[in-house]
């Protein structure tokens, strides 16, 4: 089976997922024709850097391969490390891929500039994770809608399937809301699934939201 221009030997293809490629084949299939030294470092948050020393093609010929096993070898290391800041030391050609460029690299290294924001969203893309949690959670994002603490996993999506950092899935999908509704609707949905979910007292939890969606970005008036 070809994959990216890599000839990887599958035995068994799972009857049900014929495109199934083993990692581990693919990466002795990937590594044996790549000599050329790549080193990917995962900045944490307590300043330690963990990296990995990798070979890829740095080929134009095998640039998607190159490209695949990198994005693979970084997101390992984010879930591993739990990092928020991404370094790539080696191939010009693969950084330009990853829309870095030398000059950034370097800026970026001495710690003068944050990634860019095309980086930052092509990594939220790639990875699934917000763009707060790749800058090591700053924030304690909510969503503009109803008010709940946005955490990865209850992000909403925009129309190409990146994460939307304003809202949650429930309120927004897709690239758009998921429920027509004024603000005296979502006050009346939040406080029934408050009292209803968490027991809340109704008198205490319907005038905090009162309070508190109508500053929210959705139902702010313009
Ligand atoms: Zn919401």
């Amino acid at each position: 089976m070809n994959h990216l221009g890599i000839e990887v030997s599958v035995k068994n293809i799972p009857e049900l997922d014929p495109g199934f490629i083993p990692l581990a084949q693919f990466n002795r299939a990937f590594l044996a024709g790549a000599d050329k030294p790549l080193d990917v470092a995962v900045e944490r948050s307590n300043g330690q850097v963990a990296v990995w020393h990798v070979k890829v093609h740095s080929d134009p010929a095998f640039a998607a391969a190159d490209e695949y096993y990198v994005e693979r070898v970084i997101k390992t290391m984010l879930w591993m490390y739990g990092g928020f800041r991404v370094y790539l030391a080696g191939s010009q050609e693969l950084a330009d891929r990853m829309f870095i460029t030398r000059q950034a690299v370097s800026r970026w290294e001495r710690g003068e500039t944050l990634p860019s924001s095309d980086l930052l969203k092509k990594l939220s893309e790639v990875f699934q994770v917000s763009i707060n949690t790749l800058l090591g959670s700053p924030r304690q994002l909510i969503c503009q809608s109803c008010g709940m603490p946005l955490t990865d996993d209850v992000m909403g999506h925009d129309a190409d399937g990146g994460i939307n950092q304003d809202y949650c899935k429930w309120c927004y999908d897709g690239g758009a809301y998921v429920q027509d509704c004024t603000v005296e609707e979502m006050i009346d949905f939040c406080t029934n699934i408050m009292v209803k979910e968490q027991g809340a007292a109704p008198e205490k939890v319907r005038p905090y939201l009162q309070d508190f969606l109508p500053k929210l970005a959705r139902w702010k008036k313009a």
